[in-house]
């Protein structure tokens, strides 16, 4: 089971610390302006933006953790209201608990929705399987490496089954090579088991890589600027896809989207500071 995702008109506000400039209405700042963006059930779409452009909000709405200042978010048709098991959110920092091992931590989002012990067991250790740390069970995250806690997050996420998988900015704090086999590692998951992903990133080669569409955003206040759609073929083993010319090709027309965008917020930065 998975869901459709709609956006629909929705921004999102955060009131500025200090309050109401005189004369000049509520102080706030738009983080998210009309928001739309449609995701059909099953698909992996990848979300680039420049820095600050309302990425991670646009991901912690999804989540439930925060509201819509206005318009809707709605799953499989309901409107978004809060966090629920049908989605779960992977994040830059491995947020595991550091007193746990692998296994518990896998098994610890299991209590949470009261599954039985001896199944939390056996769920555990099959998605650390999913996710290549077979042998790994009883390490803490002390013991592991920043791509295998990324994998323990991974586990615990999926193996509640939720419908959507939410992963903001996930591989960003890993190194070159361990970032490109969880890429990898996430696609052959994602094909086997369907899920729908909204894959937050700042890297435009790792959008294009894992996308079967791209957002873009545009920076401040964030809109769906434009969606691309990328069609790579067919991929095989030992094939160097990220040096194929049709790669290039969108990699270009994705850096020249985003290109404008950072020149803008540059520009609107200089505005600001010579206020
Ligand atoms: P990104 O993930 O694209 O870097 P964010 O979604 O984290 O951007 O933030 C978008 C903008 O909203 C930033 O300018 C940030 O400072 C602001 N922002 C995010 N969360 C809050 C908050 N809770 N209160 C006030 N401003 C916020
Ligand atoms: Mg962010």
């Amino acid at each position: 089971m998975t869901a459709h995702i709609s956006f629909r008109q929705v921004t999102k506000t955060f009131p500025i610390r200090g309050g109401a400039v005189s004369g000049r209405g509520p102080a706030v700042f738009t983080a998210l302006d009309s928001v739309e963006l449609e995701v059909p059930a099953g698909e992996f779409v990848a979300v680039v933006g420049p820095s600050g452009c309302g990425k991670s909000t646009l991901l912690d709405l999804l989540g439930g953790l925060t509201a819509p200042t206005s318009g809707e978010i709605l799953l499989g048709g309901r409107p978004v209201t809060g966090p629920g098991p049908d989605r779960s959110i992977v994040f830059q920092q491995y947020a595991l608990l550091p007193w746990r091992t692998a296994q518990g931590n896998v098994e610890f989002g299991l209590e949470a929705i009261g599954v039985p012990r001896r199944q939390r067991a056996a769920r555990a250790r099959e998605y650390l399987d999913l996710v290549g740390l077979t042998g790994f069970e009883d390490r803490h995250p002390h013991e592991l490496s920043g791509g295998m806690k990324q994998r323990v997050a991974i586990a615990r996420s999926l193996a509640y089954d939720p419908d959507v998988l939410l992963m903001d900015e996930p591989f960003a704090a890993l190194d070159a090579q361990t970032r490109e086999s969880l890429q990898d590692e996430l696609l052959r998951i994602w094909r086997s088991t369907g899920k729908t992903v909204v894959f937050i990133t700042h890297g435009i080669e790792e959008a294009v890589y894992l996308g079967g569409r791209v957002a873009v955003l545009t920076s401040r206040p964030g809109r769906v600027k434009e969606i691309v759609a990328i069609d790579l073929g067919e991929r095989s083993e030992g094939q160097d896809l990220r040096s194929s010319p049709e790669f290039a090709r969108y990699r270009h027309e994705i850096w020249s989207l985003l290109h404008d965008e950072v020149s803008r917020a540059q520009l609107l930065e200089r505005e600001v500071s010579q206020v």
